[in-house]
Parts: C-alpha cells; sequence; structure tokens
C-alpha cells in the first residue's frame, strides 16, 4: 500500500497487538455473569495513555461498556470498529491443557479463553484505532470504536444499548468476531426460541394406556410433527447465491456432508423437555423448550404459523421466549468491497462473504439500516472450545487489515 493508507498500516506493529491480546485474555471476563468493569477501565486507560480519550457507559455497574470516536463531524456516517469484551466459561479446567485465562504464545499461537472469540480481533481494532488517531486530521468521517459487554447472552445490554440511546451512530459497522481472513460474515439466520406446553389426563399409572391421556406421549407425536419445520423452502434474494453456496461449504466442512442445508432451511434443536411427576401418574403437562433458526428468506411469522398448525392438531400452548428475524447487508455494499480491496492487496487473497448460522450483535446495526459485517481472526473449532488459541500471524495480519479497513477513510 503507498501513501499515507501505506504509512498508517505501516505503524501497526506485531509485538503491540500480541501484548494487548495477550492482556485482555488475562483479565477474565467470563459471561455469565458478564462484569466487564475490569476490562472495560482496563481499555479506557490504555487508551488514555495512547492521548485517547475514551468514556464508559452501560445500564449497570455490570455491564460496562467503552466509546471512543476521532474524526469530526455528526457522526452519522461514521465506521464502528465493534468488538465484545465478554467470553464464555472456560468449563471443565481440568481438560484444558494450559491454563484457561494463560494470554502467552506457545508455538505461534496465543492461548486462552478469549483467543480466537474475540480478544484477538478486539486487540486488532484498538491498535488500528489507536495508529489511526495520529491521523485524524486526514479522516473523511469519524471512526468509533465501540468495545462492548453482553455480546455472549443476546446484546441488548452492550452493543443494543449504545444504539438505543444514540450513544454511537454510523453507516457502516466492522465487528471483529472470528471469521478467518479469507472470509467476511455479511449476514445471519434468525432466532425463534418458544416454549410449548401440552396437557393430558392425569389418572393411575396402572391404568394406562387405557385411561387418561400422557401428556409425554402427546409430546412425542408434537415433537415428530414439529420436525417437518425443516422441510418450509426459503427465498433468499437471488444477490445472496454466492454467499450461501459459500456458507454451505464452510459447514459441511466442520459437520460433514450434508450439514450445509442449514444455511438456507430451518433447523430445529429440542433442548429441554419436562413432564411428569412420578413413575405411577400418568402426566397432565409436559413441556418442551424450542430452539429454532430461521434462514434468509423466511421470517418468524412463517415459522409460528407452522408451530400453530401443529398445536392445533394436538391442542397445547405456544409460549415466546425470545426472537430476532434472519438479516443481512448486501454483498456489495461499501464496506464489503472495501474490505475485500485491502485484503487483497495486504494479504493477497480473494476473501468470499458468507452467512452464518448464530445470530449476532450484526442484527441491532442492520435493523438500524447500518451495513455491518464480521471480520476477524480466529481458529474456529476452538471457540466456545476447550485450548481455545489464535494463530499470531493471523492476528497480527487481522489487525493490519483493520488499519488498511480505516485507511480507505482518508483524505
Ligand atoms: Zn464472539
Amino acid at each position: 500500500m503507498k501513501g499515507i493508507a501505506g504509512k498508517l498500516v505501516g505503524k501497526m506493529s506485531a509485538e503491540r497487538v500480541i501484548a494487548l491480546a495477550s492482556k485482555l485474555i488475562k483479565i477474565p471476563s467470563v459471561n455469565p455473569p458478564g462484569d466487564t468493569g475490569e476490562i472495560a477501565r482496563f481499555i479506557k486507560d490504555y487508551l488514555g495513555s495512547n492521548g485517547i480519550s475514551a468514556h464508559l457507559y452501560g445500564p449497570s455497574p455490570e455491564k460496562v461498556n467503552v466509546v471512543a470516536k476521532i474524526g469530526g463531524g455528526c457522526g452519522d456516517d461514521a465506521l464502528i470498529l465493534n468488538g465484545h469484551m465478554d467470553v464464555v466459561p472456560a468449563g471443565d479446567e481440568s481438560r484444558w491443557s494450559f491454563p484457561p485465562f494463560f494470554g502467552e504464545v506457545r508455538d505461534n499461537f496465543l492461548l486462552g479463553r478469549g483467543a480466537s472469540d474475540m480478544k484477538g480481533g478486539l486487540a486488532g481494532i484498538i491498535e488500528a484505532f489507536i495508529a489511526a488517531a495520529e491521523f485524524e486530521d486526514n479522516l473523511q468521517r469519524p471512526i468509533i470504536l465501540a468495545c462492548v459487554a453482553d455480546e455472549e447472552t443476546g446484546g441488548k445490554l452492550g452493543t443494543g444499548y449504545l444504539l438505543e440511546g444514540g450513544i454511537t451512530r454510523g453507516s457502516g459497522a466492522l465487528i471483529a468476531e472470528p471469521t478467518g481472513l479469507d472470509s467476511i460474515n455479511i449476514g445471519e439466520k434468525g432466532v425463534l426460541w418458544v416454549k410449548i406446553k401440552v396437557h393430558g389426563e392425569p389418572g393411575h399409572g396402572s391404568l394406562a394406556p387405557y385411561f387418561g391421556e400422557n401428556a409425554i406421549i402427546k409430546v412425542c407425536k408434537v415433537i415428530e410433527d414439529l420436525l417437518k419445520v425443516t422441510e418450509i423452502g426459503s427465498k433468499p434474494p437471488r444477490e445472496l447465491g454466492e454467499a450461501i453456496d459459500f456458507s454451505r461449504e464452510l459447514i459441511e466442512h466442520v459437520g460433514g456432508k450434508g450439514a450445509g442445508v442449514a444455511v438456507d432451511h430451518v433447523t430445529i434443536n429440542v433442548g429441554m423437555i419436562r413432564g411428569g411427576v412420578k413413575i405411577n401418574v400418568i402426566p397432565d403437562l409436559c413441556e418442551l423448550d424450542v430452539d429454532m433458526r430461521i434462514p434468509i428468506g423466511l421470517s418468524s411469522l412463517n415459522v409460528i404459523e407452522f408451530i400453530r398448525e401443529v398445536l392445533g392438531r394436538y391442542g397445547g400452548e405456544l409460549e415466546m421466549i425470545s426472537s430476532s428475524e434472519p438479516n443481512y447487508s448486501s454483498p456489495n455494499c461499501e464496506i464489503v468491497k472495501s474490505l475485500r480491496k485491502v485484503i487483497s492487496e495486504i494479504l493477497g487473497l480473494e476473501a468470499k462473504p458468507f452467512i452464518q448460522v448464530a445470530s449476532s450483535d450484526a442484527r441491532f446495526y442492520r435493523a438500524r439500516g447500518i451495513t455491518a459485517v464480521h471480520y476477524g481472526p480466529g481458529e474456529i473449532g476452538t471457540i466456545h472450545g476447550y485450548n481455545e488459541r489464535v494463530g499470531v500471524e493471523e492476528l497480527v495480519n487481522a489487525a493490519k487489515i483493520y488499519a488498511g479497513l480505516i485507511s480507505e477513510y482518508l483524505l
């Protein structure tokens, strides 16, 4: 890269990025409970020691978010760099081959909970932001750094809170979630979590099945019918064709042949079942907690209608737990184009857009008309698992790409 863009990217120091990611991993911001107070104050002070004033915002003393801004203007056209500070719990620590919050480099990998999801990416956007501050007078639009809480438990108190309160505004958002450096996440499926209650008629177990009505057996039939939800067809927009094909490939790489249909079909997981009170009592109530994911091209209403039809056959009640609609940003939008250009210039890679099956903070941005993508370093197989790690070279390269993306907004 030449000129001022080359200068900005050249500012990125591998030592600094690795040292910062290491320090972030060593602060265990585990969610639940999701207290980000300590890590947020650390990041605020770190920015302060680099001459940048940051502010803390949050709905409670535990859910603390850090926001900093460089460049002038009202902010409606800002580029937001977003990263979550919380991590999932370490789980059974005896199954890790190093301490979960180790934060040290071994054999070219930085090790510890959050290395991939996503303190590596977080360190990258913070360092790119600090480097960009030196070029503040040349910025065509403001750059906002948003380090957020609560992502691992839904994001309403993090990214959602900052947008809701008008604390962060902009036209594009880059979320440094792990994708690997050759792919850009541009969309995600919707979520529909419901509770289903099915009633029966109680009675003495010695008379079943000739007496009463067993709610558990009824639920078995309900489940069988609910599984047919995977057969509903979806009509995704044509511009997503390539992204969907690539997503299928990515999923089959991990989940084996056939798993790719999860991208453009409804998936269903019956996660919990509760029913019955005693072995010799015919159960009169059985409850299910069901997790369904809705592909782009369908809405939660289509699936709710389907569930109601099933329940119409057996009787039963439907209760909503939570939901979000599928959402995406166009593969031809400005931020995707800029990112692909910069990735090609810096790494010589053709990065391809894809759709993810899980939901993320990107939905808060897209719901407000802000284009949003995920791009970040990570070893996908270790995310939320044991022995989480990130390749050091990948980590540093991601930071350079973030600086490169910012340089697209320099005069
Ligand atoms: Zn994450």
